[in-house]
């Protein structure tokens, strides 16, 4: 157990009326899995650095502490999607590691980027430009990241723009190019014929600009093979169990547990409605338990699902409501699940990836989406 860290996120959660005793439901996130996960993705890369992408909160589940988890790997390379982000993590990792902004600076937040000692990813020649301006202001060398589009027409320079960079002798006045990037749009597709072309169009650009370190692998493009790991990998998903190959088991370690309390369990009679707008009906005396969970906490009010007791799958029934779920506890022994007993909603008996198909997306959103009312147990750093 890493006491430093549990006991920080502890008195947090105290602090906000979290604790164990008062919330509708704990979610456990493992560091252990998390530096277990990073550890096997390193050895996938060989020779190649292993950064940690921890935007949005650390993908829902704590920026700051997945950060200093992986800080314990060796890993002093980060990347996050907005400067504020970036800020943030500045604040509670203190100087040293790199911190890369994946969006770049919106204009005007040059400055504060500057002075928390980000590394801004240049996704234009606008952005480039304005760094520029921003390091002849201060009078000192800014580090910078360039990313250009290799064909997923999201972020990065278009090809005429890497030109146009690649013969301006000033572009690159007052900065320090330490690292070209570009991102994979169909890793998660090893046979997708995208991947062989970004990887051509990103040799090409990449050769154009200055010599620097080159990173174009997130997750799922580590496991496309060692011709797309180039100096720098860029693994979020994978760092936080999420099966980074969707087509074969999941070579990733779990790292997210979420259980809801029962708050009421009960038999109502044959006929009754259920839930809102009475989407299901008793057809016999029914057992049921409403937990304290709903779509509040970023479960779908779609999502069709189970909770699981002791290994028994338990379906929902009805509609999620904002704070609570209506359970068919039918299959368990009558009077075994009672009020303040906890039901598995993600863990080994229903993984992160299944609830995700249950609620018709993907695990990425799942985890982003899941609440802030949760009690947060962090498990050996
Ligand atoms: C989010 C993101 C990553 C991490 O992707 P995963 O699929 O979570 O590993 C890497 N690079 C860029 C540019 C990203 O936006």
């Amino acid at each position: 157990m890493e006491t430093d860290v549990d006991g920080i996120v502890e008195r947090l959660n105290e602090a906000d009326g979290q604790g164990l005793a008062t919330a509708g439901a704990v979610l456990t996130i493992d560091l252990g899995a998390v530096r277990e996960n990073y550890r096997r993705l390193k050895a996938r890369l060989g020779g190649t650095r292993c950064a940690g992408v921890v935007k949005a909160d650390g993908y829902g589940l704590g920026a700051a502490v997945i950060a200093r988890a992986l800080q314990k790997e060796g890993c002093d390379s980060f990347f996050v999607a907005n400067a504020s982000e970036g800020i943030d993590l500045r604040a509670a990792l203190g100087t040293g590691p790199a911190i890369h902004v994946l969006n770049g600076l919106p204009p005007g937040a040059e400055g504060e980027a500057a002075a928390a000692g980000l590394i801004p990813v240049a996704n234009s020649t606008d952005q480039l430009a304005a760094w520029r301006a921003t390091a002849r202001r201060l009078g000192r060398k800014l580090p910078v990241a360039v990313q250009v589009d290799s064909g997923m027409s999201r972020l990065g320079m278009p090809p005429v723009e890497v030109e146009a960079v690649a013969a301006d002798a000033e572009a690159f006045t007052g900065l320090d190019l330490v690292l070209v990037m570009s991102h994979l749009a169909c890793a998660d597709e090893p046979d997708h014929a995208a991947n062989r072309a970004q990887l051509a169009a990103f040799e090409r650009l990449r050769r154009l600009l200055p010599a620097a370190p080159a990173s174009l692998a997130n997750s799922s493009g580590i496991f496309l093979g060692p011709e797309w790991h180039f100096d720098l990998a860029r693994p979020g998903a994978a760092l936080y169990g999420i099966n980074p190959t969707p087509d074969a088991d999941n070579p990733m370690h779990p790292v997210v547990r979420l259980e809801a309390k029962v708050i009421q369990a009960r038999t109502i009679g044959a006929g009754v409605g259920i839930g809102y707008g009475h989407t299901a009906i008793a057809d016999g005396p029914l057992r049921v338990a409403t937990i304290s969970l709903g779509y509040a906490d970023g479960w779908r009010r779609r999502a069709a699902a189970f909770a699981h007791f002791k290994d028994v799958r338990l379906p929902f029934i009805g509609r999620v409501s904002m704070d609570s779920i209506i359970l068919d506890v039918s299959d368990l022994p009558e009077g075994s699940l009672k009020a303040g007993d906890m039901v598995e909603m993600i863990g080994p008996s229903q993984t992160l990836d299944e609830v995700a198909r249950y609620s018709g997306t993907i695990a990425y959103e799942v985890l982003t989406s899941l609440g802030h009312r949760f009690h947060r147990r962090y498990l050996g750093a």
